[in-house]
């Protein structure tokens, strides 16, 4: 499918004015739209709830607008359970899926309440000495060995490896935990599993749930707890490359309440209710790296160099991810040029493309970067001393809000004590 930006060239000559590149922009609109299909996808299950894997947009004015459409936020880390409390989420509208989890941490995650979810095993005794066994507890599970779709009806092919994941727990002991956290009090379980990321099957969610459901069927038949939710993780994809196929919500919906009906409900669990931990689908696609073309280079390959980086943006150069590029205000030339489209680091996987067919680019030309709104901006570093970009956030009503300004070197240096030394004057 044709991917198209969420913003004109004019737009980001307007906003560019304001607030220079390089800056991550939001699209409000886009990312409401996504939520309230998600929720409609799953309305059949009374209890639905998404969870918004806070990792992969850590911004408190985008945590707050997903709350507005009923999400709750799933956390990992001391700092982003502050974030949540700062935006006001406590309670179990906060699911705490964590692994290596330091104690404060799940200090932190029981003070607010949160659903909190178990990795190990270990962490039965881990929590009782830390704070306590909460009324409601949730267990992380890995079945281990290969995880394929075989029948999936798009025919697209999900595979990955759990068992050589680090997270979750075996069968046995899921079923040791449930029984220990009952005697310590727990009163309602969950069961969580993450196995496939980025998945761009309309099958994944539904083999994830028919796994889950069956699982547990055997721990409330062999344990007696009642088990309150299952949480089908994040996992589920979006369509980077203009030749990917497209996940569609409603179908997914659908696949998962066929399992659910075949499953859940004739052992007398209809009461199940069913989380997501979303982070990519519900922001990649309503984000977009928007950089100013700096320099141009013709040696062996034609290079453009962009004001903005890796640091900026991490995927390509730490995955080799694809993201599609369009250059504003050329939408409609054609792409008969071919470029490595650069940032600045001293490193030389810093590309946002290698060997991309794109039309001219001329110096100036403003660069439209897709799908960046998911592990974009928060999986930015310092490397080169380059300097974390502003986000922006553009409104449902056209209008644009700076929802993070940029770093400054004053930033930067801010863990130097910097008396021993000459005083920064920036
Ligand atoms: C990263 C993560 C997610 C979100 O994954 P996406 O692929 O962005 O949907 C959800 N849950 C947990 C525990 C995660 O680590």
């Amino acid at each position: 499918m044709e991917k198209k930006p969420f913003i004109t060239l004019e737009k980001a000559k307007e906003i560019i004015k304001d607030i220079p590149t390089p800056f991550h922009i939001y699209d409000e609109k886009g990312i409401r739209e996504n939520a309230r299909a998600l929720y409609k996808a799953f309305s059949w299950n009374k209890g639905f709830k998404e969870y918004f894997a806070v990792k992969a947009t850590p911004n408190p004015y985008i945590m707050k607008l997903l709350a507005e459409e009923g999400c709750g936020m799933d956390c990992s880390s001391y700092t982003e359970l502050q974030l949540c409390k700062a935006c006001g989420i406590t309670g179990s509208e906060i699911m705490f899926s964590s692994n290596v989890t330091p104690v404060e941490d799940m200090k932190l995650a029981r003070e607010l309440g949160a659903n909190i979810n178990l990795d190990d095993y270990t962490f039965v005794d881990f929590i009782k000495k830390v704070c306590g066994v909460p009324k409601t507890i949730c267990c992380r599970y890995n079945p281990g060995g290969v995880f394929q779709l075989s029948d999936s009806e798009d025919g697209v092919q999900v595979m990955d490896t759990p068992g050589d994941s680090k997270y979750g727990m075996t069968e046995e002991q899921m079923e040791k935990a449930f029984i220990e956290l009952k005697e310590a009090g727990a009163e309602d379980f969950g069961i969580h599993a993450f196995l496939a990321s980025n998945t761009v099957s309309n099958g994944y969610y539904p083999a994830l749930a028919a796994i889950l459901f069956k699982l547990a069927v055997r721990l409330h038949e062999k344990t007696g707890v009642h088990i309150k939710f299952i949480n089908l993780s994040g996992g589920v994809g979006v369509d980077y490359k203009p030749t990917d196929s497209k996940n569609d919500i409603a179908v997914i919906g659908e696949g998962v309440r066929r399992e659910f009906e075949k499953i859940l409900v004739p052992a007398g669990m209809g009461d199940v209710e069913i989380y997501t931990e979303l982070g990519r689908y519900m922001l990649a696609p309503f984000g977009a790296l928007v950089a100013t073309a700096i320099h141009e280079k013709h040696i062996y390959k034609d290079y453009i160099g962009l004001d903005a980086c890796a640091a900026n943006l991490m995927r390509p150069a730490m995955y080799g991810s694809y993201h599609h590029i369009t250059v504003l205000g050329k939408e409609n030339a054609p792409c008969d040029h071919k470029y490595d489209v650069t940032g600045g680091l001293c490193e030389n996987n810093d590309k946002f493309a290698i060997d991309r067919m794109l039309p001219e680019i001329d110096k100036g030309d403003i660069i439209y970067i897709h799908d960046t709104g998911a592990h974009g901006f928060s999986m930015g570093y310092n490397y080169n001393g380059k300097l974390r970009s502003a986000e922006v956030l553009l409104c449902e009503d056209g209008s644009y809000k700076l929802i993070r300004r940029a770093e400054t070197p004053r930033d930067y240096f801010s863990t130097f004590d910097f008396s021993e030394f000459k005083e920064l004057t920036e």
